[in-house]
């Protein structure tokens, strides 16, 4: 086991059962860190990316802890729905009394569905608010007390929707900014603790968000989509997130900020 710079730190990474959460808790424990990886195996709601209330998120979450385990890092897998207050509260708590300390929290877990405003059911809305915005709202609070303590870091995971608008979208392009906004605010309110908070833009990254959801919703194969849009000509992959989260974590004076990693997407304007 090498020393990194995160030895000794103890990250959790929610929705770490997904392709992004699980690069982001590999490359933090890759730089040093111990992690604890939050997510759940089934949902209120179908209205997901895997259009079910089974998702295997803790179930997948738990091979990913043996392999941290291997990488010489700590690993606990805790079942946790980020919109549920009581369960985030206790993630916490649990984090603590294994790891002694809370160091680093990423806010991950996200969903997505695709409907047109004018279609969109009640539900699908307040859905996708409840774990895009509520979930990280809840983390946030549970995770500040132990944040000033440990003088950590907040990520929170936005997208490129949080910036720009999507047809289809509405609820999630919002459920975005609104990731975009809470996060300059909580970087403001946590400064002078000493208290980073940013956010992580992924462009497109080749999840069950975009294999089930938008590009069979989309003209022509993914590899077309991505040869169309993105200039650098290729997606953006778990790890390209995860090395992002180890600059923030690691990096005293980057605060408030929000970082695209989109191979220039949104640079373009035709
Ligand atoms: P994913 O489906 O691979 O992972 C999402 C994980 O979140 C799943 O493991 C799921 O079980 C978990 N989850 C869902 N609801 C939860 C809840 N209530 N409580 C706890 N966990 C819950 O998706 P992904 O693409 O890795 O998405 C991760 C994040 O990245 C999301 O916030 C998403 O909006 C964002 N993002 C993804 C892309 C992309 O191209 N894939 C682009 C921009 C932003």
């Amino acid at each position: 086991m090498s020393t990194t710079e995160l030895d000794g730190k103890t990250a959790v990474v929610t929705g770490a059962g997904g392709q992004i959460g699980g690069g982001i808790a590999r490359e933090l424990a890759r730089a040093g860190s111990d992690v604890v990886l939050a997510d759940v195996d089934v949902l209120d709601t179908a209205y997901n990316q895997q259009g079910s209330e089974d998702v295997h998120g803790a179930e997948t979450a738990h091979a990913l802890a043996d392999e941290i385990e291997t990488m010489g890092r700590r690993s606990m897998v805790v079942e946790c729905d980020v919109t549920k207050a009581d369960q985030v509260e206790s993630m916490v708590d649990r984090t603590v009394e294994e790891f002694g300390a809370l160091d680093v929290m990423v806010n991950n877990a996200g969903i997505i569905t695709l409907s047109p405003v004018e279609e969109l059911d009640e539900a699908e809305w307040d859905s996708v608010m409840d774990v895009n915005v509520k979930g990280v709202y809840l983390c946030a609070k549970a995770s500040i007390p132990e944040l000033r303590k440990s003088t950590g870091t907040m990520i929170n995971t936005a997208s490129i929707a949080g910036e720009i608008g999507a047809a289809g979208l509405g609820h999630y392009v919002a459920s975005k900014h609104a990731v975009m906004g809470l996060t300059k605010c909580l970087a403001l309110e946590l400064a002078p603790d000493d208290v980073t908070v940013n956010a992580i833009c992924p462009g497109i990254v080749n999840t069950p968000m975009w294999e089930k959801v938008l590009t069979p919703a989309m003209e022509g194969s993914y590899d077309e989509i991505i040869g169309d849009v993105i200039p650098l000509g290729r997606d953006q992959t778990p790890e390209d997130m995860g090395r992002l989260a180890v600059y923030f974590a690691t990096n005293r004076n980057v605060t408030g900020e929000a970082v695209k990693v989109d191979g220039g997407i949104t640079q373009n304007v035709i």
